[in-house]
């Protein structure tokens, strides 16, 4: 029997062990991670109808999706830096549309995952150090520690950093100049009503001064707060933020929405725990590779790109149920990666252009614009005040 092994058990490299599973063929998953709540996965995500509701679906998980999900969480507002309200959209309270982009949390999503697939499935704690082609044609993965695993088929889906990536290509991320950081608020209805009044059932976004504030409700009572800023590659270090000291971070970070409306600059003092910068990078738009037998790359590991399209964990959902069908039916690899990787340079398109439009000067109005021309096809109340 051919032995497949999935470097990561991220939204990827699970969906793809989920749906070979459900075709009778077995998979390794082999995890970095110690275990399944060793790292917070925060943060929610909105699966898209032929993307992450598509790979739930041949994954045999489309009730339990609808379980989890939250379609009002579709409902958003948009600012400008001085309050002004440019844009509401609110979720109808029946109908397909509430369907069309529901938000569920990122580790209930996982969660989802991780309890369908065979016991055993998942090796957790054993990071792919490296992977080599061997004389017969097999594959060899080495392990953090030592050990080794011979395979048939490897699955590179472990994320931007992969260490599957340079058996098919040179490529590396490479920095957006857009930095992110996160913060989270707690118990937002009881300990803080003006920020979850604020927030409302869904997102807040406020755009100005090449500057983005946004808020995002999760189903766990709290609020992620994400900042992003136009730096280089080490603005991390070089900024003079005191990211390891995070209360001095948040007066830090208010200063940089000095003149902003008071109530959004408030939403930083809502905020507790730490704060978490994060480097924007992508992989090249348009990446592709000469194709290599028994061996691929799904998610992130293929098609880094930056968060502005929204697109990435449905991007990688979809790959690795796409993949899976492919593997299991015995179909041409090559031809899955021409269609993977068309399909994410269109979404690495739209997200590199996303990120420029989102830090421009006048970026209020001018994604004010973007929601209203998808308004057709998305689902929802335009109440403009
Ligand atoms: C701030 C932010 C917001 C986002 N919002 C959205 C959104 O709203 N919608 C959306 O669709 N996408 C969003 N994304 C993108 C999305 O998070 C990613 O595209 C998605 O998680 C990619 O899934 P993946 O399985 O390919 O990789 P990952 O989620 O990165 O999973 C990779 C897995 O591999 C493991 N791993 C890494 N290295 C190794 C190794 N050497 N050996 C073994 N295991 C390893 C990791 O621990 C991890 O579990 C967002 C991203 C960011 C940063």
């Amino acid at each position: 029997m051919t032995r497949i092994v999935i470097a990561g058990g991220g939204l990827g490299g699970l969906t793809c062990a989920r749906v070979l599973q459900v075709h009778g063929v077995e998979a390794v998953v082999c995890e970095r991670d110690a275990g399944p709540g060793a790292r917070v996965q925060g943060g929610t995500l909105d699966l898209t109808v032929d993307e992450g509701q598509w790979a739930l679906q041949e994954a045999g998980l489309a009730a339990g999706y609808r379980a989890i999900a939250r379609p009002e969480g579709q409902d958003m507002v948009l600012y400008d830096a001085s309050g002004t309200l440019l844009r509401r959209e609110i979720t109808p309270d029946t109908g397909d549309a509430r369907w069309s982009r529901p938000e569920a949390d990122r580790p209930a999503l996982r969660k989802l995952l991780l309890d369908a697939l065979a016991a055993g499935t998942v090796h957790w704690g054993h990071a792919v150090t490296r992977a080599e082609r061997s004389a017969d044609g097999r594959y060899r993965v080495h392990l953090d520690g030592g050990e080794t695993l011979d395979c048939d088929f490897l699955v590179g889906a472990d994320g931007a950093r992969s260490r599957v990536r340079p058996l098919l290509t040179p490529a590396e991320p490479v920095p957006t100049g857009v930095n992110s950081v996160e913060l989270v608020i707690h118990d937002a209805d009881r300990a803080h009503p003006a920020a979850s009044a604020l927030v409302g059932r869904g997102s807040f976004s406020a755009l100005g001064q090449q500057r983005v504030l946004s808020a995002q409700r999760n189903g766990d009572g709290t609020i992620r707060v994400h900042l992003a800023l136009r730096g280089a590659e080490d603005w991390v270090e070089t900024s003079g933020i005191p990211f390891g000291a995070p209360d001095r971070a948040r007066v830090a970070l208010k200063e940089l929405f000095a003149g902003w409306a008071p109530e959004f600059v408030a939403l930083l003092d809502a905020t507790s725990g730490p704060v978490t910068p994060m480097r924007l990078a992508a992989l090249p738009v348009g990446i592709r590779w000469d194709h290599q037998p028994g061996v691929t790359l799904i998610g992130d590991a293929a098609h880094l790109m930056s968060p502005f399209a929204g697109q990435g964990a449905n991007l990688a959902m979809r790959d690795g149920a796409e993949l899976a069908l492919v593997l299991a039916r015995g179909g041409e690899v090559r031809e899955f990666e021409e269609v993977m990787l068309e399909r994410a340079a269109a979404s690495a398109r739209m997200s590199a252009e996303n990120l420029e439009l989102f830090l421009s000067d006048g970026a209020a109005e001018a994604v004010r614009d973007l929601f209203a021309s998808f308004a057709g096809e998305a689902v929802v109340g335009d109440d403009r005040r």
